[in-house]
């Protein structure tokens, strides 16, 4: 008994959010059946959604400056520059290849375009925004007045938080704390709200075949992409490396959370195949922070999916905003749950979609976040792997002078 206390205990905002996402759809279609609705009674329903959207938002600017100073701050440590250096190409090459993926996967599957021709061409859905437009308002939409004073807030509470090393990553939590609580409450109104503004109920066969595109999406970058990439390198079998994180993969799958594995990466990575600790303690917390492949190819699926379902015709420029801005949002994304579903709200503005829009996504993401949360922590062990097999030279330089040291203290 004391197990199902203590698995309730740790899983209480899982459960509570799959149950939120349930009664929620039972709460909408009951209401859309027996109840007709005003648009003013539908805005008031639709009140405690909105109300978690906002929290949500609150949190995207004080999250962004954390974990870019928490990945800033690890770059001082004693490991040379080369090193970081060849971390970060490695960072930034194979999340830009993750989201160009997402993008051909989402532009050929066209998981939200409706199969029937009527939704297309809707009146007014295409707002007529330009690239420029959209790049100004990302930069606008991330100085918002009332967020200077908690954005201050989060950076005092990191700089307390990086004192204490075993607390890394408790700063991320703190952010979520705080609205924890009522996720599940404004889930289910988001949720019931939107199941009452459903006129298409293609909707379902939309959400599959968006889960697919995402799901597939990782599974092509884990299998084949960044293992090619990591046998490229260090030409040894990266399907027995993988096998070797096994545990951290799963532990990731668990939690949602690559900075919470990271005891476990760490020990994967270091103890099962062999990666120097001066590399790993390095190379795996600051990947946990930006190294998100997975997050970066799903924040480009899912903003193309969201303009697909609002018929809302991207063009190049557009496409490339969010590849950018896909891949930006996966860097401010924090390693713990949900990060990535509230800093999407910065690829939609970009490209002048809705923001609120990311409530179509919500009822998925808890699903969706453990595969991206896998990958992410795949990412960081490969690039390990890579790092370490690129600064040989240097680290037996290091060990050289360290032998050195020991013979003429
Ligand atoms: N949960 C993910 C991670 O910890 C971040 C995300 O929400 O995409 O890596």
């Amino acid at each position: 008994r004391c197990d199902v206390k203590s698995f309730l205990k740790r899983n209480w905002l899982l459960i509570a959010t799959v149950l939120s996402v349930v009664l929620g759809i039972g709460l909408g279609v009951l209401v859309r059946e027996y109840a007709s609705l005003s648009n003013l009674d539908k805005q008031y329903f639709g009140f405690p959604g909105e109300l978690l959207m906002r929290m949500l938002k609150l949190v995207i600017l004080p999250l962004i400056i954390s974990s870019m100073i928490t990945g800033v701050a690890a770059l001082d440590s004693e490991v040379s520059g080369r090193i970081g250096l060849r971390a970060v190409v490695y960072y930034f090459s194979t999340t830009i290849i993750a989201v160009v993926l997402g993008i051909l996967l989402v532009t050929t599957i066209k998981p939200g375009v409706s199969q029937s021709a009527d939704n297309i061409d809707r009146e007014g859905t295409t707002p007529n925004v330009t690239t420029v437009d959209t790049l100004l308002d990302l930069v606008r939409n991330m100085f918002p007045e009332n967020l200077v004073q908690a954005c201050f807030q989060q950076v005092r509470t990191l700089m307390k938080s990086t004192m204490e090393p075993s607390s890394n990553s408790c700063y991320c939590h703190t952010c979520f704390q705080s609205h924890a609580c009522y996720m599940p409450v404004g889930i289910l109104f988001l949720i019931a709200a939107k199941i009452i503004e459903v006129e298409d109920w293609d909707i379902f066969r939309k959400m599959g075949l968006y889960m697919v595109t995402v799901l597939s999406g990782l599974a092509i970058h884990s299998i084949i992409f960044l293992p090619l990439i990591y046998f490229a390198f260090v030409r040894k079998n990266p399907y027995t490396f993988a096998l070797g994180m096994a545990q951290a993969l799963v532990t990731a799958l668990m939690i949602s959370s690559s900075s919470a594995t990271l005891p476990v990466t760490f020990r994967c990575a270091e103890e099962n195949n062999r990666i120097d600790k001066r590399i790993t303690r390095f190379v795996l917390p600051v990947g946990a922070t930006i190294n998100m492949d997975g997050t970066a190819l799903y924040e480009a699926v899912a903003a193309i999916f969201i303009a697909q379902l609002n018929d809302f015709a991207l063009d190049v420029g557009q496409i490339v905003t969010i590849s950018i801005t896909a891949t930006v949002a996966s860097i401010g994304a924090a390693g713990v749950p949900n990060a990535g579903l509230v800093t999407m709200v910065i690829v939609l503005t970009a490209v002048g979609l809705p923001a609120s829009d990311v409530t179509l996504i919500v009822a998925v993401d808890w699903l969706i976040d453990r595969f991206r949360t896998m990958i992410n922590v795949l990412g960081d062990a490969f690039g390990a792997g890579i790092v370490q097999k690129l600064s040989k030279r240097e680290l037996e330089r290091m060990d050289l002078t360290s032998d050195v040291d020991v013979a003429n203290p």
